[in-house]
């Protein structure tokens, strides 16, 4: 039998015995004792996760984190954001076709012309459009 702490070959005095001395079974326990304890620590404290914005992987050190610098995390809202503009501008692109009416779809524009006979005409001519005068 070899003994499992410290690899001597021995002679077990019963069945299950696995280490040659009562010092080597201790040494064994505390061994294992201490790898359990360390396993545990590093599952609490150290958890390996991906970046969402680059998608390295790092070792997260607070609750909330999901980016593995803040580089990253300032580069991700960044393009949020972005997202979010572009997303938000088809949508007011889609509203203003030809079909809907609202604040902001007549055709006189936003500046009055310079030439006062112009706007007066423009003014018409969005009146009788919009069937406002016959
Ligand atoms: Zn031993
Ligand atoms: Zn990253």
């Amino acid at each position: 039998m070899i003994c499992k702490q410290c690899g001597k070959e021995f002679t077990p005095g019963h069945g299950n015995q696995k280490y040659c001395s009562v010092e080597c079974r201790s040494k064994s326990k505390n061994l294992l004792d201490h790898q359990y304890y360390n396993t545990k620590k590093h599952e609490k404290t150290l958890e390996i996760i991906e970046c969402e914005y680059c998608h390295k992987k790092f070792t997260k050190n607070h609750g909330n984190q999901k980016y593995c610098s803040i580089d990253c995390q300032y580069n991700a809202e960044l393009e949020k954001n972005a997202d979010y503009r572009m997303k938000s501008y088809h949508k007011n692109k889609k509203r203003g076709g030809d079909k809907f009416w609202g604040v902001g779809s007549g055709g006189l524009g936003p500046h009055r012309h310079n030439d006062p006979d112009l706007e007066l005409l423009k003014i018409r001519n969005e009146l009788k459009r919009l069937n406002l005068v016959k």
